[in-house]
């Protein structure tokens, strides 16, 4: 292969582009993690994991491990060998949750969803009110579905579940959410939210994290899945002195401090009204070309990412590998029953406006090198909007 010249857009959502300080800060001599020096590294990004999640109350518990790591620790901790849990069908992420949920031998119940909406907090209230013997042990949703660019209203569902009554355990997803959309862990009444590096965090993929209320902490009590390297109780115990039972990611840790002090920095209010901001722009661009935004609802337009539906017969892998090969620009591919007629565009993570503004630009020519019949005004129509975000920024907001 030749040399791409310039910085490859990396415009999937998730991974997402690691900001330089980041980078600069892993680059470092891994440290001894037993050592004094370690213990002020762990207690400080243990510390600022817990206001990112918003959760004076909860437990923060940081994985050497993909998301899926963290998928699987927190059903473990919570739950036994046979326990029905309800989860809702809003994507192949979901999808996959559920699959692995049930290689661990519980019984799941999977809310059916069309892939275009958030998780419907009536059906599962229903669910639960059906429920009179209480065997339903969890309802998991994903917060930001990856895979379809649609957020389940989390403050709703929970709603729904106290409305019930019923004790389920509350388990989110906010791996491509958490600091990129506005997130309440112990606000909002979760009981285990799962979050990854990669995405809004904007590390290289690699670490994952657990946060648990005390009911999910009492819960792991008497929980009998089999569990060791996933145990909460160790992991707990050696926080509290800013350690690990085992060898962590050291150097992920030092990248995790310093995107920590930039979410702190730019303020986390600020980091979501930018990646709304971008998501609006997105939308709009889509809409000028033609195409069709895959979320219908728009309480639940997705800040992390777009996912475009392109024209009957426009293969949207074709015009992915035509932007890839013409403009260095990867971007994110149709998941499951969505291959071939979506593509995502992901806008989270370390990002600006001219960043997006490339992006789109490179989407815009990629459709009409691809041959998909697309009106070239998208790229207008979202400069339009972020320069009136500029010059009135209350005005574009509302
Ligand atoms: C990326 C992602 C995952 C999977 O995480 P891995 O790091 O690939 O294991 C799970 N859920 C959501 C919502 C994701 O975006």
């Amino acid at each position: 292969m030749s040399r791409s010249a310039g910085r490859h857009f990396l415009q999937i959502p998730g991974p997402t582009n690691v900001p330089d300080r980041v980078l600069r800060a892993i680059d470092f001599p891994t440290m001894d993690h037993r050592g004094p020096e370690f213990a002020e590294l762990g207690k400080s990004v243990l510390a600022g994991m817990k206001r990112v999640f918003k959760a004076p109350k909860g437990e923060v518990v940081i994985y050497p491990a993909s998301g899926t790591g963290a998928w699987e620790a927190a059903l473990v901790n919570t739950l036994s060998a046979g326990d029905l849990v309800v989860m809702a069908e809003t994507g192949h992420f979901a999808t996959l949750w559920k699959k692995l949920a049930r290689r661990l031998g519980l019984e799941v119940e999977f809310l059916p969803g069309d892939w275009r909406h958030g998780a419907d907090p009536d059906a599962i209230e229903k669910r639960l009110r059906a429920d009179s013997e209480k065997r339903i042990k969890a309802v998991c949703v994903v917060h930001n579905e990856t895979s379809t660019g649609v957020v389940s209203r989390i403050p709703e569902v929970r709603k729904a579940i106290d409305a019930t009554g019923h004790p389920a355990l509350f388990m989110v997803d906010t791996i491509s959410s958490l600091a990129s959309i506005d997130y309440r862990h112990d606000e909002w009444g979760a009981d285990v939210t799962v979050a990854g590096s990669q995405k809004g965090l904007m590390l290289p993929p690699g670490l994952s994290f657990n946060c648990a209320s005390q009911k999910a902490l009492a819960a792991s009590k008497s929980a009998r899945l089999p569990r060791s390297y996933w145990a909460w109780d160790e992991m707990l115990a050696n926080g509290k002195t800013g350690y690990f039972p085992y060898t962590p990611a050291t150097n992920l840790l030092y990248g995790l401090r310093e995107a920590l002090k930039m979410l702190e920095e730019e303020g986390l209010d600020a980091v979501f009204a930018r990646h709304q901001r971008h998501a609006e722009a997105t939308r709009r661009a889509v809409r000028a070309w033609g195409l069709e935004v895959l979320a219908l609802d728009a309480r639940e337009f997705s800040g992390s990412l777009t996912a475009v539906l392109t024209p009957a017969g426009h293969d949207a892998d074709r015009v992915r590998k035509t932007i890839l090969e013409a403009f260095d620009m990867s971007l994110g591919t149709g998941l499951g029953k969505l291959a071939g007629k979506v593509f995502r565009i992901g806008h989270l993570g370390d990002f600006n406006d001219l960043a997006l503004m490339g992006t789109l630009a490179g989407v815009e020519m990629g459709l009409a090198l691809a041959g998909v019949p697309v009106k070239k005004e998208g790229v207008q129509a979202a400069m339009a909007y972020l320069a009136e975000c500029r010059a009135a920024p209350a005005r574009a907001a509302a």
